[in-house]
């Protein structure tokens, strides 16, 4: 299933009465062309030198987040990131590694398979599901292990 881009998002603004500026504009294209959420200071560096500063970026993240077009995801130490959801990012779920905070995307049809048969099995029809997986990242695990 193809996502839906930013003429979509133009037109989901427009049908919410929500003023269609190049700051959201900016920001929607960025979340659009990254593979992992993003924190504020993730966004603050991709859009350097565009004038955006991390209060218009919290305003713009609140009123997506209130639009259900991205939603917060937490990560390790009480950070927040955002990203898209769907129609506008691919469904996914979450590996979270608890000590950096590093989210990896799982695109993985086994687990949605196996998630679908279980339900099936329980005769439980899904509306929805996002999973966090919590652990520890490779790295993670290196720098542990080393004395
Ligand atoms: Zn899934
Ligand atoms: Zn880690």
């Amino acid at each position: 299933m193809a996502t839906a881009g930013e003429k979509e998002f133009v037109q989901f603004l427009r049908d919410h009465r929500v003023r269609v500026t190049p700051n959201r504009l900016t920001v929607f294209r960025v979340m659009q062309s990254s593979n992992e959420p993003l924190t504020i200071p993730d966004l603050a560096a991709r859009v350097e030198g565009s004038g955006l500063n991390t209060a218009t970026l919290y305003r713009i993240m609140e009123t997506l987040t209130e639009l259900e077009i991205v939603h917060p995801v937490l990560q390790g130490h009480q950070n927040v990131a955002y990203e898209l959801v769907e129609p506008f990012a691919r469904h996914h779920d979450h590996l979270v590694c608890r000590q950096c905070g590093r989210t990896v995307n799982i695109y993985d049809c086994r687990l949605e398979d196996a998630l679908k048969s279980i339900s099936d099995d329980k005769g439980f029809h899904i509306d929805f599901h996002q999973m966090e997986v919590h652990g520890l990242c490779p790295d993670c695990q290196k720098a542990t292990q080393s004395p």
